[in-house]
């Protein structure tokens, strides 16, 4: 089968070895920061419950953010930077409204891909200074939020340059010396662990670079490699950290993009509810239907959502029972839809498409994905813990 940017069968078996990997690699990571981050950590946790900015989350959401702040700074800052007048309110109320508004989501995408061409995505980059200032950090943040991708980063590194606002210059620097020494370490380890898996990424980019030019998932379909490899370790680290709140529901829900069907939009006889499509059981070939059939052994629900839909409709309502949701995406957009979930007091656990493949985004004909059935078995196992030696195959 075609590889367009990562596939997790990179030995071309089963996707066994790539959760492996990835286990493996996290715990590593969570050393590593141990080493560096652990005080930063611990200082702002300090800092958060004395303001009482928000219950203390797990410290595995904490490290992530702080690499996610030093990867998608080298990635961004410098275009960010560069543009020095764009809609940026505008464009982050365009992206909430495709969400909510499904019918308008055409044609306000139409819009966005051309706004981000014209001002998010200047051709030069500024020369970004040694460490950040903190006057840069609230532009980029705001370019984050524009451009609809980086939302709920942009909401977690405004909180974090509040605490550093409390902090003196050598403190500051001392901080931001310490993200980049382990921003460097990751991207040297994560190309050694991870990068047979991602080995497309940087030829799919180079040979499409034109093709997005004016679309609006140009930077959703143009990320590096080194944040495909963020978000690898980035959704492992959120099943840790979300693991315990997930645990504590009944009932279970594992929501699917539609490229997961065997059929297309228009022959796919799913039935449509509020929150998405509810599988009616047309064909035996197709995966989602598949899933259906698990979902009936290991009493959950399936529903299919539209990319970018609109994830509030999970949020824990009055009368309506408590789920745990598995979410399921490719690698560009699962992280940042595991922390929307978290905002909308959803608990949440994740499982990777093995490869991207749908129509609207990635190829011409579009390619069926699915997911490794046993890391939804392991999930929704109640007594597994992610560790390597802990995984049960069924
Ligand atoms: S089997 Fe279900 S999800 Fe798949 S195409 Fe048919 S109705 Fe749609």
């Amino acid at each position: 089968m075609e590889t367009l940017t990562y596939s997790l069968k990179a030995d071309h078996s089963g996707t066994e070895n790539y959760y492996s990997d990835v286990r493996a690699f996290t715990d590593e990571v969570i050393q590593k920061s141990s080493e560096s981050l652990s005080l930063i950590v611990g200082d702002y946790t300090k800092f958060l419950r004395e303001y009482k900015l928000e219950d203390i989350r797990e410290n595995e959401e904490y490290i992530l953010e702080l690499l996610s702040f030093g990867i998608l700074w080298r990635s961004y800052a410098g275009k960010a930077l560069a543009v020095k007048r764009a809609p940026f309110i505008t464009l982050a109320k365009m992206s909430e409204w495709r969400k909510k508004h499904q019918r308008l989501k055409p044609a306000i995408d139409i819009a966005r891909g051309i706004l981000f061409t014209l001002f998010l995505l200047p051709e030069k980059k500024t020369q970004l200074p040694a460490e950040p200032r903190l006057e840069d950090i609230d532009h980029v943040c705001k370019w984050f939020e524009a451009t609809g991708e980086f939302r709920e980063q942009a909401l977690r590194f405004i909180r974090w340059r509040a605490y550093w606002s409390t902090l003196g210059k050598d403190d500051l620097l001392k901080i931001f010396l310490s993200i980049r020494q382990f921003t460097d370490w990751f991207l040297t380890r994560s190309v050694e662990v991870l990068g047979k898996y991602t080995e497309n990424v940087d030829g799919f980019i180079e040979k499409t670079e034109l093709k997005y030019r004016w679309r609006e998932d140009r930077i959703q379909c143009t990320r590096s490699r080194s944040e495909y490899h963020l978000n690898m370790v980035g959704a492992e680290l959120m099943n840790r950290a979300f693991r315990a709140e997930y645990l504590d529901t009944t009932k279970k829900v594992v929501l699917v993009p539609g490229c997961m069907r065997a059929h297309t939009n228009n022959e796919c006889k799913a039935r449509k509810v509020k929150e998405g499509l509810i599988c009616e059981d047309c064909t035996p070939k197709c995966n989602v239907n598949r899933l259906r059939h698990m979902g009936m052994r290991y009493n959950f629900d399936v529903c299919i959502i539209p990319h970018a839909s609109d994830l509030s409709l999970w949020s824990p309502r009055k009368g309506r029972e408590k789920a745990g949701i598995i979410a399921s995406a490719c690698v560009t957009t699962l992280v940042e839809g595991g922390w929307e979930l978290k905002r909308y007091d959803v608990p949440a656990q994740c499982v990777l498409l093995d490869y991207s493949g749908c129509k609207k985004h990635w190829h011409g004909e579009g390619i069926p994905t699915c997911f490794n059935r046993n890391e939804l078995r392991r999930i929704l196992d109640s007594g597994s813990k992610f560790n390597v030696q802990g995984s049960t195959l069924g």
